[in-house]
């Protein structure tokens, strides 16, 4: 647990905000004046439920324990984190109290993916360097739409286009090798690290680019390739599409997680602006945990062949271990949810309605490769599905 949620747990908002404001209950909130702009009326609002606050009248502001300590105080927000802390009974290692530091070093990096990814996206809507990223999309029958709301962009296929933009912009070289966009080389000098290919940035679910996905545009290997680990891209915390997905997922209690780039795109062009990408064969505890705040409704929807069976039943016991409800999806043999929702939406919608729950779906898929009345092969089973038995907590469940 972070040192800012911790202090957010053990401090209350009214409680804090009453020594500084003669607070009266207002329905299941609190009311008084503001202590921010002159007033005679009460139009300044503390929310219990939600630890916040805000003002309805001249200043029209909100925000929380911290931003109402940081105005009250006049302090910034290291310094808000201190008081705040102290009065939690909280101490802050070295480490949270340069905290400060280190959020304006990640808000520089965001700042750098922002301005790459506008960038990007730019190539790709308005260029003539973007018409291959453009057909590539128009055959993949991607919208316009869902273009833009997922800010495809398009490298370009030279080694320091983009470097020089951002360095135009006032960024430093330092700061794009940390952020993953230049790859610095050993004798001296660096390059763009993606070229020629269509991009993808990744966001967090507050919807700031942490980091890219990017695809090639013809047969070449690497299909894809990503930024590498940075201080602000962990790509095994992070679904695809999580931030365009949030409110739906919250909405229906459900989230589908498919595994590709394209699956999403696809997915969300049709409708189901629930579904979000693992980027990747296997889904992470990270990813999980992360997910779980949302729902605890998942639904898997793998490829069917052998890489998504196996990260499948890896999967199911990082779901088991988290306690989720989790099914999975089982698709058309060598179709991908990108494939099935584009070419038979109905299909989709009656594979997602049948999801046949994970542990019943491990257990098929490994009797399915074995002949269960011959003695070996039934050994062999039972000691390919006991370790993913006994690491599910629930009882009931086992
Ligand atoms: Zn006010």
């Amino acid at each position: 647990m972070s040192v800012i949620t911790e202090v957010k747990q053990r401090l209350d908002i009214v409680e804090l905000v009453s020594e500084y404001v003669t607070l009266q209950k207002a329905g299941r909130n609190f009311k008084g004046l503001c202590p921010f702009h002159s007033e005679k009326h009460a139009s300044f609002f503390v929310f219990p439920e939600q630890q916040s606050w805000h003002c309805f009248g001249a200043c029209g502001t909100g925000g929380d324990i911290f931003s109402f300590i940081m105005k009250k105080e006049g302090v910034d927000f290291g310094q808000a984190l201190r008081l705040l802390a102290q009065r939690g009974g909280i101490t802050l290692g070295p480490l949270e109290a340069s905290s400060k530091v280190e959020d304006e070093k990640k808000e520089k990096l965001f700042q750098i993916n922002e301005a790459a990814t506008e960038y990007y996206h730019h190539l790709l809507s308005s260029t003539k360097a973007g018409g291959a990223a453009r057909s590539y999309l128009a055959r993949r029958k991607v919208t316009p739409e869902v273009i833009k709301e997922f800010r495809l962009g398009f490298s370009p296929d030279a080694w320091e286009t983009l470097k020089n933009y951002l360095l135009g912009k006032g960024y430093t070289e330092k700061e794009l090798a940390e952020v993953g966009l230049i790859i610095e080389k050993e004798e001296g000098g660096s390059y763009d690290r993606f070229r020629n290919r269509l991009m993808f940035p990744i966001c967090d679910i507050q919807g700031r680019v942490t980091g890219f996905g990017a695809r090639v545009l013809d047969d070449s290997l690497p299909k894809y390739i990503n930024s590498p680990q940075a201080p602000i891209f962990d790509k095994s915390s992070i679904l695809y599409g999580v931030d365009k997905a949030k409110s739906t997922v919250r909405k229906k209690n459900l989230v589908i997680i498919v595994e590709g780039y394209m699956d999403v795109l696809t997915a969300h062009q049709h409708g189901w602006q629930n579904v979000v990408g693992s980027m990747g064969t296997s889904l992470t505890e990270k990813q999980v945990g992360g997910i779980k705040r949302l729902t605890s409704n998942i639904t898997l929807a793998l490829d069917a062949d052998l890489a998504g069976e196996e990260a499948t039943l890896r999967g199911r016991a990082i779901l088991a271990y988290s306690n989720a409800e989790a099914n999975v999806i089982l698709l058309p043999p060598g179709k991908d949810p990108d494939e099935v929702i584009s070419e038979d939406p109905a299909l989709w919608e009656k594979l997602v309605g049948q999801a046949m729950p994970i542990l019943d779906f491990a257990f098929q898929s490994v009797i399915s490769k074995v002949d269960i009345n011959k003695a070996k092969d039934k050994s062999l089973a039972v000691q390919k599905l006991l370790p993913s038995i006994n690491e599910i907590k629930d009882p009931v469940q086992q």
